[in-house]
């Protein structure tokens, strides 16, 4: 976030959040890389030192820090060290807004206390193998059986899906009600019937565990019902904003942290006797790149700011999850380019910030599904 947004209580998380980044995080990510998955360790460490929803309340140990600029802050240290994918923001900025204005009294007190100290890791699964785009098109159906919900189905991409104890679960309790017949399901590790596939095997976001899950008359008691019976398509779109604010607030420090590693390559590296950033064609790159940062950095800023009034519409999400994604991928582009074949090695950054940039224009609702919220916004 821009300076001038900060005060001094956020200046101290952001250098608490860098320190925690570089000392607990940046040694480890080659490793949890390799390991296709990040340690449960380091989401007892992040609970420690409060880095994991921050927003919940005290009474169940958290900050009731109910101010999306330290989750963006935190976001961004991590992005910074090139920790994309640990999941962390999944539980911050996507699920946890279920659990703080949708749960009940007494699933926040089941569950708050271990999301906040790392024990208990989130999930969000909506997309199917045969859908993703199309949520009211779900098929995992879930029948009222008593006390129970019989829960058959299953869903795809799942991220934290193997780390995951809790998982806020789209289904089907009426299928013939449209996107009214939609609820969510807290399906919880260990119940019979809910089972994992393997870790998926990605192009970028190593270290983030991403799977798919099996419901096979899995029984979830009715108190793992989240809201009310039929209203989880309207709690999904309430939450959509800030799911798509997190995604825009990475794209935007991402392409910053490729763009300072660019600027000093430009200065190190020599060609035809002049400092690479001195070729005409360099500065004007860096500009470019430098002027869509600024423009990208003070709209989302603004979206931050207007989430946390509650202002934040539905179509300026989208337009900043679709545009800040995209500058994202246009400038890690050019930066890899601007560092020539060593653009290309592991060796540099730059490789591992494109890789791990892609999926930000598919999750979160495709960008063409990002254009279709802003198109009809406009009444077309
Ligand atoms: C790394 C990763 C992590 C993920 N994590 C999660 C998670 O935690 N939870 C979860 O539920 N999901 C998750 N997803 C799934 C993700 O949200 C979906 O992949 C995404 O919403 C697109 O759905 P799909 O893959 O089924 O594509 P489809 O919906 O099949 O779309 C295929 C193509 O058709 C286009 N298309 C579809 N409908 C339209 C339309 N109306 N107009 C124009 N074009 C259209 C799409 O834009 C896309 O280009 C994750 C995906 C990835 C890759």
């Amino acid at each position: 976030m821009q300076d001038i947004h900060l005060t001094s209580e956020h200046r101290m998380f952001q250098e608490a959040a860098r320190a925690f980044c570089e000392q607990e995080i940046a040694p480890h990510i080659e490793d949890w890389e390799k390991d296709g998955i990040i340690s449960r360790d380091a989401w007892l460490k992040a609970g420690e030192q409060g880095f994991l929803c921050m927003d919940f309340p005290e009474e169940h140990g958290g900050l009731a820090a109910k101010d999306f600029r330290f989750n963006a802050l935190f976001n961004e240290e991590l992005t910074r060290i090139g920790c994309a994918g640990s999941g962390f923001a999944l539980q911050n900025d996507v699920t946890a807004p279920y659990f703080l204005e949708m749960c009940n009294a007494e699933q926040q007190a089941r569950f708050m206390p271990g999301m906040i100290t790392g024990e208990t890791i989130a999930a969000l699964a909506i997309t199917e193998p045969g859908t993703g785009s199309d949520i009211k098109d779900v098929n995992t159906r879930a029948e009222r059986d008593g006390d129970y919900y019989v829960v058959n189905g299953a869903k795809t991409f799942i991220t934290n899906g193997i780390l995951s104890d809790v998982v806020v679960t789209v289904v089907k309790t009426d299928p013939d009600a449209g996107h009214k017949g939609i609820s969510l399901l807290l399906v919880e590790r260990g119940m019979d019937g809910f089972t994992r596939g393997t870790n998926l095997d990605k192009l970028g976001l190593k270290m983030q565990d991403t799977a798919e899950l099996s419901f096979s008359d899995l029984r979830v008691p009715v108190e793992n019902l989240v809201g009310q019976e039929g209203k989880g398509f309207y709690y999904l779109m309430h939450n959509l904003a800030q799911e798509r604010t997190s995604i825009a607030v990475g794209s935007i420090s991402n392409a910053e942290a490729a763009l300072a590693e660019t600027m000093r390559y430009c200065n190190e590296r020599t060609a035809f006797g002049r400092q690479i950033g001195k070729f005409q064609n360099s500065r004007f790159k860096l500009a470019e790149m430098q002027t869509e940062i600024t423009i990208g950095r003070t709209f989302v800023d603004q979206c931050v700011l207007e989430l946390n009034a509650g202002t934040l519409t539905t179509e300026k999400a989208a337009m900043a999850k679709m545009w800040c994604s995209e500058m994202e991928w246009r400038v890690v582009d050019q930066c890899l380019q601007l560092h020539g074949g060593y653009g290309y090695m592991e060796e540099y950054p730059l490789a591992k910030r494109m890789r791990d940039a892609r999926v930000q224009r598919i999750y979160g609702g495709t960008n063409e599904i990002m254009r279709e919220i802003v198109g009809r916004s406009m009444g077309f």
